[in-house]
């Protein structure tokens, strides 16, 4: 049997960063990974996700073209082409994965991962054995329980799409809803985004929410609020979305499932372990990544928080450094992480939103907002609102929640966040020098 010092489950995010950190210690670390290295960042999320976002934009900015003076003429976009080169990009960074753990000195075992005691895992029949283990193994997409649901896709099968389906319908109304839906729309599908209740992003500031259904509808997606779907059909023409009362929407020709995703954790032998899940088998963990197991760690988005690429990465990265790297106290604050979606236009948000800052704070809650049309629209017969909102608390007005949706929010977010995170107060935001003629400038010019 081989042993190891950290045994790790899972090459994505979360389990890459934290078996490169222990392998930086000089520990002795096996990674065991069933699928690509990279995990869902690299291979169907983030990154190809990015690469077809920016397609998406140069769309819209071919569109502009002739408001600046450009004589465009149409530019049909090659769905199949791009796909190829998404693909080799992918290629490329999964053979940087094998290096970079090579260089930090990582094993990798290539295969699945099921617990046969708390610190031992069978991987096609090899036992392997860790003095540590760390399980991330990440999630993948929800698919309901419902007639003719496999006629949809979901994230993974966008990324498979060799070329553009002309009727969509999106059905979800978080992250991978709003994106795919403006990516789908930009390159030129018909898209419905088909939502349960009233708006999509409903955890999110209620001024994102107004805005981004204002900016897809006016970019022609057809946001329907239809309920929970009851089944999909399959007719002649398309496939038809049947609602919980009979009635029908469609025909489509891809249907996308973006209802959340689930961890992946059902069939990694964890009834042979202490490790505790909850119903939807999501990894219970405390603040310092510790499962009920001793010795047994979770990171990334089987543990159900923010799942996101740089929370994993952090999480995993600190847990080596309490683990292997004499840092006892380290860990991952899971407070004010910004986060970015890349919508049509993106939106940047960190801290609280309004009601939570209310539901804590009441009346000493004080909200600066703007909402202006972006100098790049003063050329274009397209205008394009961009709006903000500081969310500010007590006398000092410490800023604990700033929300961006416009051109630009994307890159601009990063900053702020340092921001909050140091506990600006609105002062200090006014005390800062604006950058003109910039759209974030308004974030330190607030009245
Ligand atoms: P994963 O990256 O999912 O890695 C888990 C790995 O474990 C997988 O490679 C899997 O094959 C492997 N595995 C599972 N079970 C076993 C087993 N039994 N044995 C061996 N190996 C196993 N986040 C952002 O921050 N920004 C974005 O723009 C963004 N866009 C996204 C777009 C899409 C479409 C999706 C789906 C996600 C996106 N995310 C984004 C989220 C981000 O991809 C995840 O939060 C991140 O990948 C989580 O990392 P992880 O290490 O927890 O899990
Ligand atoms: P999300 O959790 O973001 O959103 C799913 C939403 O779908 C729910 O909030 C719910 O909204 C709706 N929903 C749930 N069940 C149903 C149902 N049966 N029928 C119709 N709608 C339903 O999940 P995603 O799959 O979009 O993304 C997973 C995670 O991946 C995200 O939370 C995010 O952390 C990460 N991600 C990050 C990205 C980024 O950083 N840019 C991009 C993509 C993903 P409601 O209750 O309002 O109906």
């Amino acid at each position: 049997m081989r042993e190891f010092d950290y045994l790790v489950i899972g090459g994505g995010s979360g389990g890459v960063a934290s078996a490169r950190r222990a392998g930086s210690y000089g520990k002795k670390v096996g990674l065991v990974e069933g699928g690509p290295m990279g995990g869902t960042c690299v291979n169907v999320g983030c990154v190809p996700k990015k690469v077809m976002w920016n397609a998406a934009s140069i769309a819209e900015a071919i569109e502009f073209g002739p408001d600046y003076g450009f004589e465009v003429q149409s530019a049909p976009f090659q769905w199949a082409r791009t796909k190829e080169k998404r693909d080799a990009y992918v290629a490329r960074l999964n053979g940087i994965y094998h290096r970079n753990l090579d260089r930090d000195g990582v094993t990798e075992i290539k295969g699945w991962a099921k617990f046969v005691d708390e610190r031992t895992v069978e991987v096609n029949g090899e036992r392997l054995r860790g003095e540590h283990v760390l399980i991330a193994v990440g999630g993948v997409p929800v698919v309901p329980d419902v007639p003719g649901a496999e006629l949809g896709i979901t994230s993974d099968g966008f990324f498979e799409l060799e070329e553009r389906p002309r009727r969509v319908a999106v059905i979800g109304a978080g992250y991978i809803a709003v994106e795919m839906a403006g990516i789908f729309n930009a390159l030129g599908s018909d898209v419905s985004l088909l939502i349960r209740h009233a708006s999509p992003l409903r955890s999110f500031d209620p001024m994102l929410q107004e805005n981004l259904t204002d900016h897809m509808v006016e970019d022609g997606i057809h946001v329907e609020s239809c309920g929970e779907v009851r089944e999909l059909v399959k007719e002649e023409n398309g496939i038809c979305v049947v609602r919980k009362d009979g009635s029908k929407i469609g025909k489509y020709d891809c249907v996308l499932w973006a209802i959340g995703r689930r961890p992946r954790t059902e069939s990694l032998g964890l009834e042979h372990t202490r490790v505790q899940t909850n119903e939807q088998g999501v990894i219970e963990v405390d603040q310092f990544q510790n499962t009920s197991a001793p010795r047994v760690y979770s990171v990334g988005d089987d543990t159900g928080k923010f799942e996101l690429t740089p929370v994993a990465i952090a999480a995993g990265r600190r847990l080596s450094d309490r683990l292997f790297g004499d840092q006892p106290e380290a860990r991952l604050e899971y407070e004010n992480i910004p986060t970015v979606m890349f919508t049509h236009p993106p939106i940047g948000t960190v801290g609280l939103t309004e009601p939570e800052a209310r539901s804590r704070w009441g009346d000493d809650v004080r909200i600066y907002q703007s909402r202006f049309v972006n100098l790049f629209y003063a050329m274009t017969a397209k205008k394009s609102m961009t709006a903000m909102k500081l969310v500010c608390v007590g006398k000092e007005e410490r800023v604990v929640g700033v929300h961006i949706i416009g051109m630009g929010a994307d890159e601009m977010l990063q900053g702020f966040a340092v921001a909050v995170k140091l506990g600006a107060r609105k002062r200090d935001l006014d005390d800062t020098v604006a950058i003109h003629p910039t759209a974030s400038e308004e974030l330190v010019t607030m009245k």
